[in-house]
C-alpha cells in the first residue's frame, strides 16, 4: 500500500506521529528495522506535557494505570541510611495544570501502549523493515524498504525520519548533526531484580568520601525490576556480575542479590542537533533530529512533542496544499528546533552539575515542558500570547455537567474559544481544516444553547479573557491566534 505518510522508526516519536495521523484519517505506514521491539526501560520519565499529549491521543488512562509516581530515593552512605530525597517536589493538580508531576513508566511499556493504541486505528508496526534509500521530488518521495533481503518500493507524499540518533534519513539528506560526544563520561545502565530491596522506593548507595559517585536503583512499575545506573571511569562489561559487583561494593551489603538482567548498556553522552528538520517532503523528528544526555529526562518527551507538532501540519498540507500549508510545514522546524536547542542546553547543564557532584542536579524542576512556547523569539511579554500552551480550565455544559477545556480540545480539530455573552461572531481564520467553536459565558448569561458556563472564572483567568475575547487553539494545544471581537 502506498501511504500518504511513511514513518521510518517505531520508537516513541514515530509511534506518536503514526497515532496522530491515523486518527486524522491519513493513510500511514510505520516501519522499523528492528526485528523485535525494544525491551529496556531507557526513557522512563514521562513529563507533564507528555501526559497531556497522551490524554489527547487516548493513551493516558493506560499510562496512568501501568505507571507510577516517581519513588522517593533512600540515600545510603558507607552502607548507612542517611536521608530520603525526592527527584522533584510533589505538586497538587490545579485547574489549568491537571498533571503537574512526572510519571514513571519503562520506555518499552510506553512504546507497547502506543502500539496498542495505533492498532486500534488498524495500523501495525512493520518490523524488520528498514528504510535504506529514498529520493524526493516535488510531488512525493520514493522510498526503498528492505525486509529479509527483499526490497519494496513505496511512494508516499511525505517521509518522516523518526529513526533515532543514527538516522539513515538524516544521513541520506546530508544534514549535519552538530555537537559533541563526550568520551570521558560513561554510564552503566540496566534493568534488574533485587528482591531484598523494597520495590516502593529507590536506593542510592555511595561512599561518604564521594557521595555523588554512587549507584542508583530506581523501581520500575509493573513488576519487580529496578533501573540500575552508575557512572563509569573505565570501560566496563554489562553482565549481571558487573552490576552485582557495583551493588555489593557500594552498598557494603552482601544480601542484595541481583537477578534477571533483561537490558543493560554503557551509555556515552551525545549532545547533537540537526542543522535542519525539513528537506522538502522529508522531515526529521525525535532523536533523529536531536540527542541529549538523559539528565532531566527530556529525550523521549521532546520526541513526542515533535511528533505532536508535526501531525496536524502534515494533515493540513495533505488536505489543502498551497502556500499556507507550506508555511505551516516550515513552522515545524522553526518551532521545534528552537525548543530542542534549549532542551540540549538544559540537559547538558544538568549533566555538568551531576558530574561535578552537585546534589541538587537531580531536582528536575524546569523540565516539565509545560512552559514550552512557540512565541516569536523576541516576544517575552507576560500573559498568554500566541504560541503559548493553552491551559486547561473547568466549565459546565448546557446539561450542568462539568467539562474541562481539555475535553473540548481533545481530538484532531482546532478550537475557537469565544468569551462573553455576545459571541455569535466568528472572527478568525483557522489554522486547521477542522475547527470547533466553544462559547464560554458567565452563569447569568447562560441560555442553555450549548454555551459552556465558566466555573468561578477559571477559563477567563487562564486566558486573560474579557468579554468578546477570542482565541483559536491549535490542534496541538497551543494558542494560534488571540483577539477581541469588534462591533459589526
Ligand atoms: C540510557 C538512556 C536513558 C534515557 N532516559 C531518558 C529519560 O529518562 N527520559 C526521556 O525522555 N528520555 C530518555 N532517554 C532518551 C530516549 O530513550 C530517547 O530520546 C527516545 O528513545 C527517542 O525516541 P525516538 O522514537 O526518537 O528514537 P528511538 O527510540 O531511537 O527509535 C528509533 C527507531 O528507529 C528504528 N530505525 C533505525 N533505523 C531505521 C531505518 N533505517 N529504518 C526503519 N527503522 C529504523 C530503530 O530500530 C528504533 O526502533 C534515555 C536514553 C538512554 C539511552
Amino acid at each position: 500500500m502506498n501511504p500518504q505518510v511513511l514513518v521510518a522508526g517505531a520508537g516513541p516519536t514515530g509511534l506518536t506521529l503514526a497515532i496522530d495521523l491515523a486518527r486524522r484519517g491519513i493513510a500511514v505506514r510505520i516501519v522499523d528495522k528492528a526485528g523485535e521491539f525494544f525491551a529496556g526501560s531507557r526513557g522512563d520519565g514521562l513529563q507533564p506535557r507528555t501526559l497531556e499529549v497522551f490524554e489527547d491521543l487516548g493513551v493516558l488512562d493506560a499510562v496512568l494505570a501501568q505507571g507510577a509516581p516517581q519513588a522517593p530515593l533512600l540515600v545510603h552512605l558507607d552502607g548507612r541510611f542517611m536521608m530520603e530525597r525526592r527527584m522533584s517536589t510533589w505538586l497538587e493538580p490545579t485547574s489549568d495544570v491537571p498533571y503537574p508531576n512526572p510519571w514513571v513508566l519503562a520506555q518499552a511499556d510506553t512504546e507497547r501502549l502506543l502500539r496498542e493504541r495505533l492498532a486500534e486505528f488498524g495500523v501495525r508496526v512493520e518490523t524488520a523493515t528498514a528504510v535504506v534509500d529514498f529520493s524526493a521530488d516535488a510531488d512525493g518521495v520514493t522510498v526503498t524498504l528492505e525486509r529479509a533481503g527483499a526490497t519494496e518500493t513505496v511512494r508516499a507524499d511525505y517521509l518522516v525520519g523518526a529513526d533515532g540518533g543514527r538516522s539513515v534519513v538524516r544521513k541520506a539528506l546530508g544534514i549535519p548533526f552538530e555537537g559533541t560526544t563526550d568520551e570521558s563520561i560513561r554510564m552503566l545502565l540496566g534493568d534488574v531484580r533485587a528482591d531484598t530491596l523494597d520495590h516502593r522506593v529507590g536506593y542510592w548507595f555511595a561512599d561518604s568520601s564521594s557521595p555523588m559517585d554512587g549507584i542508583a536503583l530506581m523501581p520500575l512499575p509493573g513488576g519487580r525490576k529496578f533501573q540500575f545506573a552508575t557512572g563509569l571511569n573505565t570501560d566496563s562489561g554489562t553482565e549481571l556480575e558487573v552490576l552485582q559487583d557495583h551493588v555489593t561494593r557500594r552498598s557494603r551489603r552482601d544480601d542484595i542479590v541481583l537477578s534477571e538482567l533483561t537490558w543493560s548498556t554503557v551509555w556515552r553522552p551525545n549532545v547533537r542537533l540537526a542543522q535542519r528538520y525539513r528537506d522538502g517532503r522529508v522531515f526529521l523528528a525525535g532523536d533523529a533530529a536531536h540527542v541529549h544526555p538523559p539528565t532531566g529526562g527530556q529525550g523521549l518527551n521532546t520526541g513526542v512533542q515533535d511528533a505532536y507538532n508535526l501531525g496536524w501540519k502534515l494533515e493540513a498540507a495533505l488536505r489543502d496544499p498551497g502556500p499556507t500549508s507550506e508555511a505551516l510545514l516550515d513552522s515545524y522546524e522553526t518551532e521545534r528546533r528552537t525548543v530542542a536547542a534549549r532542551v540540549l542546553g538544559l540537559s547538558s547543564a544538568l549533566l555538568d552539575r551531576t558530574v561535578k557532584g552537585d546534589p541538587n542536579a537531580m531536582d528536575r524542576e524546569g523540565t516539565h515542558q509545560l512552559d514550552i512556547s512557540y512565541r516569536d523569539t523576541d516576544d517575552d511579554s507576560t500573559g498568554l500570547r500566541p504560541g503559548d500552551r493553552a491551559p486547561d480550565a473547568p466549565l459546565v455544559d448546557a446539561n450542568g455537567t462539568t467539562v474541562r477545556l481539555f475535553d473540548l480540545f481533545r481530538g484532531p480539530h482546532a478550537t475557537l474559544l469565544l468569551f462573553g455573552p455576545d459571541t455569535t461572531a466568528d472572527p478568525a481564520e483557522s489554522p486547521a481544516t477542522d475547527r470547533r467553536t466553544v462559547r464560554v459565558v458567565e452563569p447569568e448569561f447562560a441560555s442553555g444553547n450549548g454555551e459552556f458556563v465558566d466555573i468561578e472564572g477559571h477559563a477567563r483567568r487562564s486566558y486573560h479573557a474579557a468579554d468578546r475575547t477570542w482565541a483559536v487553539i491549535r490542534p496541538d494545544g497551543y494558542v494560534g491566534f488571540l483577539g477581541t471581537l469588534t462591533e459589526r
